[in-house]
């Protein structure tokens, strides 16, 4: 343990008392060692973190702070620490500055078992559906600088928000390609990325199944996309138009629908199209898709959720009504239908105002968790395929009636 100058100490203390304007001035002015260590081995960054300080975590890493400081007594990181508080946005900051998901403290647990330890959902998905940009650079540039083709940052980056988050609504995936038309140019190279991402999942030594099938929902939702680009190019609108356009017809809804048809026939034909039948997960949310009903609640994407992410995780986030990102802190006053925010409310606004008055109408469900018992694993384990097929002719069926009704 090394001896704190007194403005390290003074530093520790406002970090304690969660004065971040004092504790940021003391580290541009002060005599300050940046990965100094308190007496239970954290650094300032660690005690960021565990108070669940976000600016302070960002500025910190901004100024060199150590993501992967092991001088804690318990082996805690600061990764655990985020992960402890129960704060996704920094657990997310700390994976992109290169803090290792898979470190262990004394007692054996990663930084995800502990916070499925108490209770914090979100932030296991974020870490445990984590991707890494090295292997991102590693596929784009494969011979590092001498590669054929140097693809400039910006790609890179946004290839890696797509794909290292827990967020996979195709809505999101439509905003987010939108907003950055230039990828496009890369088009080619970008479902290249994460198709051999994909591919990987299931190839190596440890195989990861949550991972692949993510990954597949975010490939199929940018091929789905591409089409219907390419098949309405001749509209004379522009791309980005018919991105959005795109959006608003996977959230077409009448009032009578309890979900969004093309929303759901889009998730229902992603996990058809997923090609490695083996996967004992694919099977069990294959399963879990063919007992509900085309149209019926819950919706795919839940189910998709539970099977990735854990059911804890798809029961106590609420999910953005329009974009389907998690913990959406807003909500329609009259329905109580959650969005993330006043654009994807104002997005959804001219199909959810039909809506409304229906959906106050609607009895509330108090969970969509479709429990899976011993039989039905044991069926799954015995492929009972005939009968998924049997009941995704049926749904085929009901797609084709739902797709004209348009
Ligand atoms: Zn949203
Ligand atoms: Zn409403």
């Amino acid at each position: 343990m090394t001896d704190l100058t007194l403005d390290e100490q003074k530093l520790f203390d406002f970090i304690e008392q969660r004065k971040v304007n004092d504790a940021k001035e003391l580290i541009k002015n002060g005599d300050i060692r940046i990965n100094c260590i308190d007496k239970t081995g954290m650094n300032p960054l660690d005690q960021a973190c565990f108070r669940g300080e976000e600016e302070l975590v960002r500025f910190l890493i901004e100024n060199g702070a150590n993501v992967d400081n092991r001088a804690h007594e318990q082996g805690y990181t600061c990764l655990m620490f985020a992960a402890l508080a129960g704060n996704p946005p920094i657990c997310q900051m700390l994976l992109d500055a290169g803090a290792r998901p898979h470190a262990v403290n004394t007692i054996n647990r990663t930084a995800s078992e502990l916070a499925a330890f108490v209770g914090q959902h979100e932030c296991v998905s974020v870490i445990s559906s984590y991707i890494d940009s090295g292997d991102i650079e590693r596929i784009l540039h494969p011979r590092g600088k001498e590669s054929d083709v140097i693809y400039p940052s910006e790609f890179v980056t946004f290839i890696h928000d797509l794909t290292k988050t827990h967020e996979i609504h195709p809505v999101k995936i439509t905003f987010e390609i939108a907003q950055n038309e230039h990828v496009l140019e890369h088009r080619k190279k970008l479902l290249f990325v994460i198709d051999t991402l994909f591919e990987r999942q299931l190839r190596s030594k440890e195989p990861n199944e949550p991972q692949s099938i993510k990954l597949w929902i975010i490939l199929h939702t940018i091929r789905e996309l591409l089409k219907f680009v390419d098949n309405n190019s001749e509209s004379g609108k522009t791309t980005k138009e018919l991105m959005l356009l795109f959006a608003k017809k996977l959230l077409l809804m009448e009032p009578e629908d309890e979900v969004r048809k093309n929303e759901e026939a889009l998730f229902r034909a992603a996990v058809r199209a997923f090609p490695y039948h083996n996967s004992l997960l694919f099977q069990t949310l294959a399963k879990s898709v063919a007992k509900i009903e085309f149209g019926k609640r819950p919706a795919c994407f839940k189910m998709i959720l539970q099977a990735l992410f854990g059911p804890r995780f798809a029961e106590s986030s609420k999910f953005c009504s329009t974009c389907g990102v998690s913990s959406a802190k807003k909500v329609c006053p009259k329905c109580k239908i959650p969005y993330c925010s006043p654009e994807c409310q104002k997005f959804d606004w001219s199909i959810h105002k039909k809506c409304c008055e229906a959906i106050q109408q609607r009895p509330q469900t108090s969970s969509s968790y479709i429990e899976l018992n011993e039989e039905d694993l044991e069926k799954m384990v015995m492929k009972d395929q005939e009968k998924i097929e049997e009941e995704e002719a049926a749904q085929n069926k009901e797609e084709e009636i739902t797709e004209k009704e348009e």
